[in-house]
């Protein structure tokens, strides 16, 4: 008897450390950072490629043509339930629980049962987990990944899930004006006080007086709310981080150039440090990070703000490979949530280039502008958003010429400025003459008018001011990759990352 006992001590001793030390399967995944484009569509990286290739020379590639060129490289679709084109907040859902929605919804599929998100799993296995945005963290892509909610805008609701649920352990992103007590203003808030000034301040969202950041503190959570505090977080004594560095969104990436002056971290500094953390967990880990204002930009037809968000985001993927290349069990995986906008480079029949005499003696001309680097040189001068120079110019169109004038190559008249700020008398808002349906942000479609005026200068023509049907790139580097490869739907993506953990989602219903 005793000899069996003893027998199956030993046996269940072997066991634990076979358990314990030999990879499980699927453990060569250990650590994932899955980095999203918010309305990062081809066109929009094409943008970026292009952009820095006829600038800055072929031999110097974006960090994510490297990825790209590792091979692992696929198409992805993003329709929503029932729907061509999706929702970001549906988006979301898809990318974080592998079930299609509808949209708005967060968390919760077509019929509104709340789903399990990647994050869940994660902790299920014993990882650590980050979400980072330099949107809000309220906004409808972090909040896909632990939130259930009805509708995407129930940001306040959406805020006191994640501190209530309590165990995602870094958060880094804005919306600082969804976690204080109703009325308090967040520059007036005891623990916000150093929230930079360009992040944009304001009063609570609230409409109760539960104090969210309190109780963050309460749960274990360290706070910090600008770049500084955010560097000088101590990575070994910090188990969960919360970074509310704005009141809404971060300001968008052209907006905060040189970057540094304004307080706010960029996507690349909150990733660093969300790393080093996440990385403490010998479990591992599973991180999201958004470029969150890809969309933005492109929803304003702005295509020098598409274009610094996307320098913005690519550094982003920089850091991660960094961290891939010290860290060999990390998989990257990056794609959009959808398309935006559908932007055109396209060639034109405005400003022909001369006729060039070629070494043969034949003179050559073109019939048209096929766009060559003065069109990167003209998105490069161009030194505030559309947005800030309208917000800047407050309704005045002597003054939105100035504005004009003073931040970008182009020069305008002020009729022409005059048109951009003119409100239709129906709607009451500024309305493009074509294509109307499809700009259906009300003031906001001065912004697009600027795009169209602007276009012809950069052989660059916009869709619509909404989501497009266009399949995303999906790209990815390191153990399990080459799963994502080829065509895939947006539900895969977490299920792909699941299963490599040797778990599962539960299935689509
Ligand atoms: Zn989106």
């Amino acid at each position: 008897m005793k000899g069996k006992i003893r027998w199956a001590l030993w046996f269940s001793w072997v066991l634990i450390f076979l358990l314990w030390f030999s990879p499980a399967q699927g453990e060569g995944a250990k650590k994932v950072i899955f980095l999203i484009g918010d309305g990062m569509g081809p066109q929009s990286v094409g943008l970026a490629i292009y952009f820095n290739r006829f600038m800055n020379g072929p031999d110097k590639p974006l960090h994510m043509e490297r990825l790209m060129a590792a091979g692992n490289t696929g198409y992805c679709l993003t329709d929503q339930y029932g729907t061509v084109t999706t929702d970001s907040a549906s988006a979301a859902t898809a990318l974080a629980s592998g079930v299609k929605t509808r949209d708005a919804m967060i968390g919760k599929d077509h019929e509104g049962r709340p789903m399990k998100t990647i994050i869940d799993i994660a902790h299920q296995l014993g990882k650590s987990t980050g979400l980072i945005s330099d949107t809000r963290i309220t906004h409808a892509t972090p909040a896909g990944f632990y939130a259930q909610v009805l509708h995407r805008d129930m940001e306040n609701e959406i805020a006191a899930q994640l501190v209530e649920r309590g165990d995602v352990t870094i958060a880094f992103s804005g919306g600082a004006q969804h976690f204080i007590p109703a009325e308090v203003k967040v520059e007036e808030h005891p623990d916000l006080k150093g929230i930079a000034r360009a992040a944009g301040l304001g009063s609570s969202r609230r409409k109760d007086n539960r104090d969210l950041i309190s109780e963050a503190r309460k749960k274990g959570y360290a706070l910090v709310v600008n770049d500084q505090e955010l560097s000088a977080l101590k990575v070994k004594e910090t188990e969960k981080a919360l970074g509310l560095f704005s009141a809404s969104g971060f300001p968008s990436a052209i907006d905060r150039q040189p970057h540094h002056k304004t307080g706010v971290p960029t996507l690349t500094q909150m990733t660093e440090m969300a790393l080093q953390i996440l990385n403490k967990n010998p479990k591992g880990f599973f991180l999201m990070v958004e470029g969150g204002q890809i969309d933005w930009a492109e929803h304003a037809n702005d295509v020098a703000g598409v274009l610094h968000e996307m320098l913005e985001f690519d550094k982003a993927i920089g850091a991660a490979m960094a961290f891939a290349r010290e860290n060999p069990d990390t998989l990257i995986v990056v794609t959009a949530d959808h398309d935006t906008g559908g932007l055109a480079i396209a060639y034109s029949n405005y400003k022909l280039p001369a006729p060039i005499r070629l070494a043969s003696g034949e003179t050559w001309k073109t019939k048209f502008n096929f766009g060559d680097k003065m069109i990167f040189e003209k998105m490069a001068g161009q030194k505030k958003s559309f947005q800030k120079m309208l917000r800047d110019s407050k309704g005045d169109p002597a003054a939105l010429k100035k504005e004009v004038e003073a931040n970008t190559a182009f020069s305008i008249t002020e009729e022409q400025a005059a048109a951009i700020l003119a409100r239709d008398p129906k709607t009451g808002n500024p309305e493009t003459k074509e294509y109307t349906e499809f700009y259906v942000y009300g003031l906001n479609t001065s912004m697009p008018l600027m795009g169209r005026l602007f276009g012809k200068e950069m052989n660059t023509a916009w869709a619509v001011g909404t989501h497009t049907h266009t399949p995303v790139m999906v790209f990815g580097k390191g153990p399990g990759a080459d799963k994502f490869r080829g065509l895939l739907d947006n539900t895969d993506i977490p299920r792909i990352v699941a299963r490599e953990w040797g778990s599962s989602l539960p299935a689509r219903k």
